[in-house]
């Protein structure tokens, strides 16, 4: 702890415009999950910052310019953000590695696409229509549908991809006109802070971004409660959505959720009837499990796979598995980093033991690595886990474990991959591998997952909408959707010749 006096704690709070301690001045370490070590110190808000927050956003929404900014301004506005985020993309990558634990070519990749969030959000704006306008079936009626910002909006966001996340609620949010607030991750809001920085130097006006650092139980759920805030939008695990969503039901703002996953990848014999189609479906197995050690929302941690190549598969898999090069994100040649914390570390341990006691087969991993020069001793690494043998019953297929382990079901027919597939109380993305077109084209009509990847795994598309059925959340984010859950809608109704209607005889 020698190195913790050494940081200088920084103002991390951002409210009207300006940079403050927390009110209580209390601070937090944040440690790089490599080592456990801190690198930073930042406010500790409470409830009272958060309340300060709020009231600068309300008045920034209400009084100030920007909901009434015209909307090529605010476009111009978001792509200086992302030019700016292109100036720092080395520095803000190496930061969200070292904040999250990702290697920092991912970290680069992260604020690649939040850049191209801001542009996307800034060019649907700007090109559309002012207003749809409805015909009332008279000349002396002119009524149109408009959509306007919804006002001040909470925000709150996981560890996992903390700027990506929350860039996918500060751009639609800014190109709609909304004033926010935001609350990263207590244990990972660097780059957050970083980018509310980069926000005021683009020239947006004060109280538009507010940043609240702190704890979810007092900031989060200030901001999901406050009757001044018409939006909360939260990303993170089903638990905290549901009280989040409980405590906003009082005030009835509008409430997006984006929540946990336990994402199906059905893997059809067909796709591996060739070496090349087998080697790639397992290096996308492999990538779908274990990019950013599985700590991913939509994370292919459920293997699906038909009988007959089960056994070429997962011994293909698990020997793949064991030669990821596991370590600290900033050192060259690693290839996935460690997990964000303790706790999550605990968190997977606990999974895989009980999967093993429910009878799972270890085919890889199960365990912490071995320290090494690129792996510090005290860092919160875990090997890449392949379980073979696994079943609806047990916990570990069921539950989200957001860590670096693959359970591996078979099936034997297109009826019971389906079935499989869909045998979750979550739904937020789901894979299909097999060469055979019209098998792909049904499966994917009947998995009840917000994203289908055919023949791939991950990717995803500013302009397609992202988000989940059942558990995995309510709305959309990206896309046009993406962008109406930041408004409301309004029909302006105008009668150009007004008479009396004597609906009433006196
Ligand atoms: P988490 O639910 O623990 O925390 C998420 C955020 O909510 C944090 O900022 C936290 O401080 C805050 N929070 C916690 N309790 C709260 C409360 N009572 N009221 C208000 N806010 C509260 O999740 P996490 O561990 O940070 O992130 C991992 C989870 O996020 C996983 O379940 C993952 O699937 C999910 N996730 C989903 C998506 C998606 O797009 N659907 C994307 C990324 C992560």
């Amino acid at each position: 702890m020698a190195e913790s006096t050494e940081l200088q704690a920084r103002e991390t709070i951002h409210a009207g415009g300006k940079w403050r301690a927390a009110t209580s001045g209390a601070t937090r370490e944040i440690l790089d999950p490599a080592d456990a070590l801190p690198f930073a110190v930042v406010s500790e808000g409470d409830e009272k910052d958060t309340d300060l927050a709020i009231a600068a956003a309300r008045r920034a929404f209400d009084e100030g310019p920007w909901p009434h900014t015209p909307v090529t301004e605010r476009a111009a506005l978001l792509r200086r953000v992302a030019d700016l985020l292109v100036r720092d993309r080395e520095k803000l990558g190496r930061l969200e590695a070292q904040d999250a634990g990702k290697t920092v070519e991912e970290g680069r990749v992260d604020i690649d696409c939040v850049a191209d969030a801001f542009r996307y959000f800034a060019d649907l704006v700007a090109g559309e229509a002012p207003g749809r306008v409805v015909d009332a079936g008279s000349t002396d009626i002119h009524s149109v549908v408009v959509h306007e910002p919804i006002g001040v909006c909470g925000m709150i966001t996981p560890w996992n991809y903390p700027l990506l996340q929350a860039s996918w609620k500060i751009a639609p949010a800014l190109a709609a006109g909304n004033t926010f607030v935001i609350k990263p991750s207590e244990i990972t809001p660097m780059t957050t802070i970083a980018v509310i920085e980069l926000l005021v130097e683009a020239g947006l006006p004060d109280g538009v971004a507010n940043i609240v650092t702190g704890p979810g139980h007092s900031v989060g759920a200030r901001l999901s409660e406050h009757p001044d805030v018409d939006l909360v939008s939260f990303t993170g695990g089903t638990v905290s959505g549901i009280k989040v969503a409980e405590a906003a039901a009082p005030t009835v703002k509008k409430v997006a959720l984006e929540l946990g996953g336990k994402n199906p990848n059905v893997v059809f014999a067909d796709a591996c009837a060739t070496e090349e189609g087998f080697d790639t479906a397992v290096d996308q197995a492999l990538n779908a499990a274990f990019i950013h050690s599985g700590q991913v929302c939509s994370a292919g941690a459920r293997l699906i796979i038909e009988e007959s190549v089960r056994d070429r598969f997962v011994t293909e898999l698990a020997r793949r598995a064991e030669k990821i090069r596991l370590g600290r994100g900033t050192e060259d040649g690693v290839e996935c980093g460690p997990l964000v914390s303790e706790q999550q570390r605990a968190k997977v341990e606990m999974y895989v033991e009980s999967a093993l006691k429910e009878g799972a087969v270890l085919r890889s991993g199960g365990k912490r690595p071995e320290p090494s020069p690129q792996r510090p001793e005290d860092g919160y690494f875990y090997e890449p886990t392949v379980l073979d043998h696994c079943h609806r019953e047990m916990r570990v297929v069921r539950e989200e474990v957001f860590g670096p382990v693959v359970t591996v079901e078979t099936f034997r027919t297109e009826d019971e991959a389906v079935a499989l597939a869909n045998d979750t109380e979550y739904g937020l993305a789901g894979g299909v591998w097999t060469s055979d077109a019209g098998r792909a084209r049904r499966v994917a009509g009947r998995l009840r997952h917000g994203t289908i990847w055919i023949n791939d795994f991950h990717p995803y598309l500013p302009q397609a909408e992202w988000g989940g059925f059942g558990k995995s959340g309510v709305g959309r984010e990206l896309g046009p959707a993406g962008l109406a859950e930041y408004r409301e809608t309004k029909h302006v109704y105008q009668n150009l010749a007004p008479k009396p209607v004597r609906w009433f005889a006196g």
